[in-house]
């Protein structure tokens, strides 16, 4: 190689006409006796490099014979625009250097595999098209979050990972954690979050939660990212407004930066243009009230399942939220709702096309009395709460948030059937490698 600069194959048109180096792996190859091409993949794009015997050293033409799926490579060559190549530009090669060789059983062929197979080899699956399409979504939408917040003033604040007995119980990973016993890895970062909107007004945080579900579903997995705001003197009515701005900034900075990835995933965006402020906005027993019309045995007092959240959204062309639902379905520390005290000041948000929730939020109880009430009622250990319960006691205050899961939300804009592909790496039941 020369002294040509290192250029990303994303950068290219900044050097048109410019001898450059490319660093990359090798897609695919094709030859036909006297030019030859090799499609070059270094994660910022793809570039077809090309080839010609008479204009090149001997050993040069004869190295490209070794180039098999995944060698990886430097070329070294004229950047030259050309419109039917796929990216718009292409190498006229000079030189070729190989620099990790790549055995002929590369284990993802061009054809079906199952997708056992592919988790597998999700080291591997990692470098395809589609895969960096879902990457680079999921990329844009944990900045758009974190854009989001900072333009509206919110401070960020990082909740433990590691916990003593909190949040909701059930599903909890155990960890010994020297001589304190059982330290549980966080299924939510919210009570955290509550001191925090105390200390700071408006929060969110935006971590890894873990749940021990044995749920082999296609939208829950045991390791997951979650964000949850938390906003003090926001009530339910603000929470809702404060939701659905949230999720419309998300969608629609994706169609506006990341329209290549989605044609990649083949999208259908109008679907995403049609998801605008305002939200639909459902009572509970509204919600249950249509999905016993559609034929569901759900009664007043169930929590709503994935079949129900279907039947409810597929009326909609925009995100729908299911408010105020009955005590017994959600969690203890939820405001009762003054108008019908048997329910809870709260709300699911659900996205359309059948993905169901993605956020579950609410106001939460300020009231001293009631929320000891709540804790003692379903058999929670106080002294874990004494200092959740120290928020009301001193100076208590009007609040809501809300927590958004990540893999959902990149699933359903990304269009995809499970949340398993949208993670790099993704922890189910059965699944804790690679
Ligand atoms: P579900 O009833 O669908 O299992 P949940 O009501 O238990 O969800 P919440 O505790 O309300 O979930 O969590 C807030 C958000 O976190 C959910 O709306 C969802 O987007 C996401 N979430 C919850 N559990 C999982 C999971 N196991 N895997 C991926 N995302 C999850
Ligand atoms: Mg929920």
């Amino acid at each position: 190689m020369s002294s040509a600069p290192f250029v990303r194959i994303a950068e290219l048109p900044a050097h048109a006409g410019q001898q450059v180096v490319i660093r990359g792996w090798v897609t695919h190859v094709r030859s036909s006796g006297k030019i030859a091409f090799a499609v070059i993949r270094d994660g910022t794009g793809t570039c077809q490099t090309v080839f010609v015997k008479t204009q090149l050293p001997t050993e040069v033409w004869e190295r490209f014979s070794q180039l098999t799926t995944e060698t990886s490579v430097a070329i070294e060559g004229e950047a030259r625009a050309e419109p039917r190549a796929p990216g718009g530009f292409e190498i006229g090669v000079t030189s070729l250097a190989i620099i990790g060789p790549s055995p002929i059983d590369y284990p993802i062929q061009p054809k079906e595999h199952g997708i056992d197979f592919l988790l597998d080899n999700r080291h591997f699956w990692l470098r395809s098209p589609r895969q960096r399409a879902i990457a680079v979504i999921r990329s844009e939408i944990e900045q758009a979050i974190h854009d989001f917040f900072y333009e509206r003033g919110f401070l960020r604040v990082d909740t433990p990972i590691l916990t003593a007995a909190i949040g909701e119980r059930s599903g909890l990973f155990a960890t010994e954690y020297f001589d304190e016993g059982n330290a549980y890895l966080a299924q939510t970062g919210q009570l955290y979050g509550e001191a925090a909107a105390a200390a700071f007004g408006k929060i969110y945080t935006f971590g890894p939660t873990f749940r021990a579900e044995k749920s082999k579903t296609r939208r829950h997995l045991t390791e997951f990212w979650m964000i949850e705001p938390e906003v003090a003197w926001n009530d339910s009515a603000a929470n809702m407004v404060l939701q659905e701005d949230f999720v419309a900034y998300l969608v629609q900075r994706v169609l506006e930066r990341r329209a290549p990835e989605l044609a990649e995933l083949e999208r259908d965006v109008t679907k995403l243009q049609a998801v605008k402020v305002p939200f639909v906005r459902l009572d509970y027993a509204e919600a249950v009230a249509i999905v016993q019309r559609k034929g569901s045995a759900t009664v007043w007092g169930d929590d709503l399942g994935a079949e129900d959240e279907a039947l409810i959204v597929a009326d909609y062309d925009r995100p729908v939220f299911v408010m105020n639902y009955p005590k017994e379905a959600k969690a203890f520390y939820m405001k009762e709702n003054p108008d019908d005290p048997r329910t809870v000041l709260c709300n699911d948000c659900l996205a359309p096309e059948g993905y169901g929730e993605i956020i579950g939020g609410s106001q939460r109880e300020d009231d001293y009395d009631k929320l000891l009430a709540r804790i003692t009622a379903e058999g929670l250990p106080l002294d874990a709460y004494n200092w959740y319960l120290d928020l009301r006691r001193y100076g208590t205050f009007t609040h809501a948030g809300f927590g958004l899961g990540l893999e959902r939300t990149v699933a359903w804009i990304c269009g995809l059937q499970h949340i398993r592909e949208v993670i790099a790496f993704p922890r189910m039941m059965h699944r804790l490698r690679p």
